[in-house]
């Protein structure tokens, strides 16, 4: 029988149950019991959804405290050495500590480093795997929410992290060693899980191989074929699931990978299906992974149906349908939304929405179209409307966006004239300090702007509260002694909604809420429209920060490629054509905010890496269409400007060039997880501009002490001339507390001030050469 499925469904709840009890368990104000019995109450609600949409299994495995990869980790025993291993009892605390750094019991450790999932926005945390890494099975939670599901009377489809993508997602730690190694001792305990599922009457494992739509090298593939060979379950069936792009190159391998089922994602892989027909032995069961876990257009069901015919005609009941990949991606449901319009509202999809939309098509195939008129009717109907509805097209924005010239995409000098312009106005010290952009968002702000919202304060209290918390971070960082201030962003909830707002073509949710990372949500906006900027939108609050000081204040934006890469984007035309319509909106803000005396000016670019295709002969393209947007969005100011960028990971090397290509004048980069990971890019290419390699880890409520940040900045120096570095936290500082904060931010000036004096000498005169003259 042809059967409904989905790859996985959102964890936090229609309305961030999870991120809510989870930070109450970490603040203690609830004990494990109470964690427990709202986590079961959670996936409980998730599994009745599925029932009630039809679907043929439960998914279980996707829910996951913090991150399924952490689970994974927590599963086959991979916790590192300084969390105490595996070898007492499984603890949800050390859980906890691996990915913050602390929990409610135990003794604060270094957390785990935490990375993007592929080319996503959420976060998972960095596997680390030991030379003599030994695996067990060690956290049995899987095995009891099986059996919490089983109870529903459904089949249950269990979901594992597979092993070959687990090893690959990990670090090998400490001592540089080949990965691969590990495998067969890894393979071992994969084994005992199946067993175990065997045991508990699972009949089909999810196993998640998301690494088969990259390009894999040699070794990785044999390794496929040895693990898939050896890891057949006597009567368990594997269905072995890929997304998030197509399998290309790796096709012949993956369907004859000896799995029971292949899972293919016919949203971003669409052109391999005729590969993927020719290729898969017929006694599969291949799942179509044809309705779009990763935005929130609705689905349009007869183009769906066109295609999945013909796949029903060949595979018959061995065709399953599936989301493209885990719902994970997906907000919650649609249908709590109550300030969209109508139309809008109509022409979007989310989770709970997704799952109906999986089972109508399953229905049609098993039962014909004449099962599902009506839903059909409805959606041809939408289809229609949405091609033609005036509320998309601006002719005024699509002409400006065609007539850009090269001219616009290049500062008037090079860096090093530029540099010296600003170092005369601006006179900064060796290792200049500064911070991200935003501080603590208080209660008191975030209290102010939840009866603003609702209607109970007026604009004008308001911006005086703004004002309030404007004036108090700059105060605080004129005792701290920082050297470049900002204004820290309390106006904002989040970077790139906070614009969206401003600019037209946008829409929002009240609550599509999509997990970041732990208990952190995003709330993307939908660009469903040409993009506009009506009036100025951070001016106002950026002049006010800084006519409050002489010190340079930086203009704070989210740059183009993060406000797409963070939102859910229009697909009726191509995402560079939308970028180039944000860059030009940003533009217009970045002259504004110089004509209101703004010196510095920060654009944010987070998300250009991740946003990185997953498979490398497209990247060069995509550099070019973000390094043209954010030139396009900076390029307008005057020499004496100072342009900063700002990106958060440090798995620099694959960009690096691309990132010179911005010409920022200075970046800032998260580097203090990693370890000043990001050296690495620095030994082969000589990174022109200046650079600010964060040293503090603002995702860990762990204050970090001078000397850390001291030897942070020293084995920089070793890789980049001292000259070029500043120093900073890893990122915002929005989601820390106003009294960790300061004392970080203490002893960041205070490692500042020690490396100028210990430099001093050394130094002076490449600072004189490079900054100062002119
Ligand atoms: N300016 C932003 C902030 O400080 C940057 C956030 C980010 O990089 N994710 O919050
Ligand atoms: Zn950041």
């Amino acid at each position: 029988m042809t059967l409904a499925h989905n790859l996985g469904f959102p964890r936090i709840g229609l309305h961030r149950e999870l991120k809510w009890v989870l930070e109450r368990y970490w603040k203690k104000e609830v004990d494990r019991h109470a964690l427990e019995e709202e986590g079961k109450r959670i996936r409980a609600s998730h599994w009745a959804l599925q029932i009630a949409a039809g679907h043929d299994f439960l998914s279980v495995g996707d829910f996951a405290w913090y991150d399924h990869v952490l689970g994974m980790s927590t599963l086959l025993g991979v916790i590192p050495a300084r969390f105490g291993g595996a070898k007492a009892p499984f603890e949800l605390d050390t859980y906890f500590r691996m990915a913050r750094g602390r929990a409610p019991t135990g003794n604060d450790t270094p957390a785990c480093e935490m990375t993007k999932w592929f080319d996503t926005n959420y976060h998972y945390i960095v596997p680390e795997f030991s030379i003599d890494q030994a695996f067990q099975l060690y956290n049995t939670e899987l095995f009891t929410q099986i059996t919490e599901a089983q109870q529903l009377g459904k089949p249950v489809k269990p979901i594992l992290l597979g092993p070959l993508s687990y090893l690959w997602l990990g670090k090998a730690k400490e001592s540089h060693f080949d990965k691969l190694t590990l495998l067969p001792k890894l393979c071992a305990v994969y084994q005992q899980i199946l067993a175990r599922l065997e045991q508990q009457g699972i009949e089909w494992v999810q196993m998640d191989e998301p690494i088969l739509v990259l390009d894999l090298p040699l070794a990785w593939q044999n390794a496929f074929r040895d693990t898939y060979q050896h890891l057949q379950p006597k009567q368990l069936k594997l269905m072995l699931t890929t997304y998030f792009g197509g399998l290309e190159n790796n096709t012949a391998l993956a369907c004859n990978l000896g799995t029971a089922g292949l899972h293919i994602d016919l949203v971003r892989g669409a052109n391999q299906l005729p590969e993927v027909q020719r290729l898969l032995p017929a006694d599969k069961v291949l799942s179509a992974g044809i309705i779009d876990g990763r935005n929130i257009w609705r689905a349009d069901l007869r183009q769906a149906l066109t295609l999945l015919k013909p796949l029903h005609e060949k595979w018959g009941d061995r065709l399953w349908v599936g989301s493209s990949c885990s719902l994970l991606h997906s907000p919650v449901d649609l249908s709590v939304e109550t300030q969209l319009d109508a139309e809008l509202k109509s022409w979007l999809s989310f989770a709970t929405q997704k799952l109906h939309e999986i089972a109508v098509l399953t229905k049609a195939l098993k039962q014909g179209d004449s099962a599902v008129v009506a839903a059909l009717a409805e959606s041809d109907q939408v289809v229609a409307a949405r091609k033609q509805s005036t509320r998309i097209h601006n002719p005024t924005v699509k002409q400006r966006a065609s007539q850009v010239t090269p001219g616009m995409v290049s500062r008037h000098h090079p860096f090093q004239d530029r540099q010296k312009i600003q170092q005369a106005l601006l006179d900064l010290p060796l290792f200049p300090t500064t911070t991200i952009g935003s501080f603590p968002q208080t209660a008191e702000i975030r209290q102010a702007r939840q009866s603003y919202k609702a209607g109970k304060m007026d604009e004008m209290s308001y911006r005086e509260q703004l004002r309030k918390q404007i004036a108090y971070a700059i105060r605080k960082q004129l005792e701290l002694g920082i050297d470049v201030l900002v204004h820290g962003e309390a106006e904002r909830t989040d970077m790139v909604e906070y614009f969206g707002e401003w600019l037209e073509g946008f829409a929002f949710t009240q609550n599509g809420w999509v997990q970041s990372y732990g208990s952190r949500c995003v709330k993307p906006p939908i660009i469903f429209g040409d993009v506009s900027r009506p009036k100025p939108m951070t001016v106002e609050w950026s002049a006010y920060a800084q006519s409050l000081t002489d010190k340079p204040v930086k203009g704070m934006l989210t740059g183009p490629i993060t406000i797409l890469c963070w939102s859910f984007v229009r697909d009726d035309q191509s995402r560079f054509e939308t970028a180039k319509q944000i860059a030009l909106a940003l533009r217009d803000e970045v002259n504004d905010l110089v004509k209101a005396g703004i010196q510095v000016i920060q654009i944010d670019e987070p998300a250009v890496r991740e946003g990185l295709p997953l498979r490398q002969r497209e990247w060069q393209a995509y550099l070019q269409q973000a390094v043209y947007s954010f030139r396009l969005a900076s390029c307008c100011v005057a020499d004496h400007v100072q342009i900063h960028t700002h990106m958060c990971y440090a798995e620099f090397n694959d960009i690096i060039e691309a990132v010179a290509e911005l010409d920022a004048d200075v970046i800032t980069i998260e580097t203090s997880r990693s370890d000043m990971e990001l050296l690495k890019a620095f030994e082969s290419f000589h990174y022109p501009n200046d650079i600010g390699p964060g040293v503090y880890d603002i995702h860990s409520p762990r204050v970090p002490t001078v000397d850390e940040m001291v030897n942070l900045m020293e084995k920089a120096a070793k890789a980049i001339p001292l000259a070029q570095l500043w120093v900073n936290p890893d990122c915002g500082l929005k989601t820390r507390d106003w009294p960790e904060t300061e004392t970080a931010l203490r002893h960041m000036v205070a490692a500042a001030a020690f490396l100028r004096e210990k430099y001093a000498e050394y130094d002076r005169s490449v600072k004189v050469s490079q900054r100062v003259v002119g």
